[in-house]
C-alpha cells in the first residue's frame, strides 16, 4: 500500500520543535487540519534568549516571540490551549474531557527543569518566559546569588547576574563545570571563564540538602547562604501524560531515526521531550539543542508526509558566556582522545581563539570552540566525515 497523507494532525507542545514542525508541513503543501495544543498561555517563543538577551535586559521579553497570531493563522493552525493529558490509539486527550481525533499525532511537549530533594519554594529554576522575568526581577534586587549547577544556562545566568553587578558563586558536583557536554578539558576552560569574570566556582561540591530558601549544607557540612538560588541541573522530558499509553519511554519518548515512535499508528515525536535513536553513538540520545529540534521537525514532517527525508547534520549547540560564544558540533561523549585544533588553551593559554577536537578511532566526532566561529566551521566537514566513517566500521562489525 501506498503512503496515506493523513486528513489532519496534532501536535502536542507549541515550543521551537511543534511550531516548526507546523511550518514545515505547510511549507510542502500539506493542506489538512492542523491543531496545536498549548498548556502555555503565550504563543510559541524560543527560549536561548532567556538567559541570554532577556535576562541582561538587551531585549524585551517580547522579542523572544516565535510568532505572532498572525502568523498562525496564515499558516492556518487551530491553537488550543490548556493540556494533554493523554494519547490513544488516533487519538489525543485534553484536560478539559476533549478528545482530538487525528490521523498523526506528533509529540512535542519539551522539559521541564529537573529539582533537588527538598527544593524549597523559593529557589527559582529557568525554563520559561515567566522563570525569565522572575529571575530577571531578582537580580535587581539582591546582592549575592547562589547557583547550583554548573552547565551552559548557569554560566549564562552567572554572566547576566555579573553584569548585574550581583555576586555570584556557583556550585557543581563535578570537576569542572559544563564538563558533562564538554569532557573534563574543556571544562577546566570553562572554569577559567568563570574565575576570570569574578565567580566563585565550588567545584567537586555537592549539594546534601536545603536549609532554607536562602541556604544550602554541602556534603562537607558547609553551609552556603545567599540572596537569591537557582537550581540549574538539567532538564527531564516532560512526558508524564504519557504514562499509560503503549509509547516507549526511557530518557524521553524513545523515537526511531525519523522521529516515528512504534507501537502506535501514525505517533512521531521531537524536541526536548524525545531520545531519538542515534545511530553513529549505537543508543537513544537526547540532544535538548535548539538546532536538533529544527532540523527534526523537517525530519518529521517530511516522514509524516512520505517524502524523502533529509539526512541530519551532526548535533549543534550554542552558548553565550562571559562575552565569548562556546560552539559545540558533534558528539565529544564518545571520543577517546581529547587535541588541540587551534589555539592555546588546552595548554594553559588564552580560552579565546581556543578549539578542542574530539577523536574517536583516530577520526574526528566532535569540535568544540572558543569565541572562534570561523575556525570552529573550517572543521564541520571533517566532523561529518569521521561520524560517517566511525558509523560505517560499527556497522560492518555488527553485520
Ligand atoms: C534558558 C534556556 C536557554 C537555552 N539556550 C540554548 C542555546 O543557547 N542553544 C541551544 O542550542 N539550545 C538552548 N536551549 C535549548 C532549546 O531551547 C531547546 O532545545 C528547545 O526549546 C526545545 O524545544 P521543544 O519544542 O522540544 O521544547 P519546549 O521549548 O520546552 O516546548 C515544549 C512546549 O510543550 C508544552 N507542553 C508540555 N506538556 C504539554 C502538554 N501535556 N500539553 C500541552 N503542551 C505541553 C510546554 O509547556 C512547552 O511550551 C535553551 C533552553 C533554555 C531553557
Amino acid at each position: 500500500m501506498g503512503h496515506v497523507i493523513p486528513d489532519d494532525v496534532v501536535v502536542v507542545g507549541a515550543g521551537l520543535a511543534g511550531l516548526r514542525t507546523v511550518e514545515q508541513l505547510r511549507g510542502h503543501g500539506y493542506r489538512g487540519g492542523i491543531t496545536l495544543v498549548s498548556k502555555e498561555e503565550e504563543l510559541p517563543y524560543d527560549r536561548p534568549p532567556l538567559s541570554k538577551q532577556v535576562l541582561t535586559g538587551s531585549w524585551e521579553p517580547e522579542r523572544a516571540a516565535l510568532c505572532d497570531r498572525a502568523a498562525l493563522a496564515e499558516l492556518g493552525v487551530e491553537v488550543r490551549t490548556g493540556e494533554a493529558t493523554g494519547l490513544g490509539v488516533w487519538s489525543v486527550m485534553l484536560d478539559d474531557g476533549t478528545v482530538l481525533r487525528t490521523g498523526a499525532t506528533v509529540v512535542a511537549t519539551g522539559a521541564v527543569p529537573r529539582v533537588l530533594p527538598g527544593q524549597p519554594d523559593g529557589v527559582s529554576t529557568l525554563r520559561t518566559l515567566g522563570d525569565a522575568r522572575n529571575l530577571k526581577e531578582q537580580l535587581a534586587q539582591i546582592d549575592t546569588l547562589l547557583i547550583v549547577g554548573g552547565g551552559f544556562i548557569a554560566a549564562e545566568v552567572a554572566t547576566a547576574a555579573v553584569a548585574a553587578g550581583v555576586d555570584v558563586t556557583v556550585v557543581e558536583a563535578l570537576e569542572h563545570p559544563c564538563s558533562r557536554a564538554l569532557g573534563p578539558q574543556a571544562g577546566e576552560l570553562v572554569g577559567r571563564l568563570f574565575r576570570d569574570a569574578g565567580v566563585t566556582l565550588r567545584t567537586g561540591s555537592a549539594i546534601a540538602r536545603f536549609v532554607d530558601a536562602n541556604t544550602v549544607e554541602l556534603d562537607s557540612g558547609e553551609k552556603l547562604a545567599a540572596d537569591h538560588i537557582l537550581v540549574s541541573v538539567g532538564s527531564v522530558p516532560d512526558v508524564d501524560w504519557l504514562a499509560g499509553s503503549e509509547l516507549p519511554i526511557g530518557d524521553g519518548v524513545l523515537a526511531g531515526g525519523t522521529g516515528r515512535v512504534p507501537p502506535l499508528p501514525g505517533v512521531w515525536a521531537l524536541g526536548d521531550a524525545t531520545s531519538w535513536w542515534d545511530q553513529p553513538r549505537r543508543r537513544y540520545a537526547r540532544n535538548e539543542h535548539w538546532t536538533s529540534a529544527s532540523d527534526q521537525a523537517a525530519m518529521v514532517a517530511a516522514d509524516i508526509l512520505g517524502l524523502d527525508t533529509p539526512t541530519l547534520a551532526p548535533p549543534y549547540v550554542w552558548s553565550d558566556q562571559f562575552g565569548l560564544k562556546i560552539q559545540v558540533l558533534g558528539r565529544p561523549d564518545i571520543a577517546d582522545e581529547v587535541v588541540p585544533l587551534a589555539g592555546e588553551g588546552l595548554d594553559g593559554g588564552p580560552v579565546k581563539g581556543t578549539v578542542v577536537g574530539y577523536r574517536k578511532d583516530g577520526h574526528l566526532v566532535g569540535v568544540v570552540s572558543f569565541g572562534a566561529p570561523a575556525r570552529f566551521v573550517g572543521f564541520r566537514d571533517e566532523v561529518v566525515a569521521g561520524t560517517k566513517a566511525i558509523t560505517t566500521v560499527a556497522q560492518e562489525i555488527e553485520d
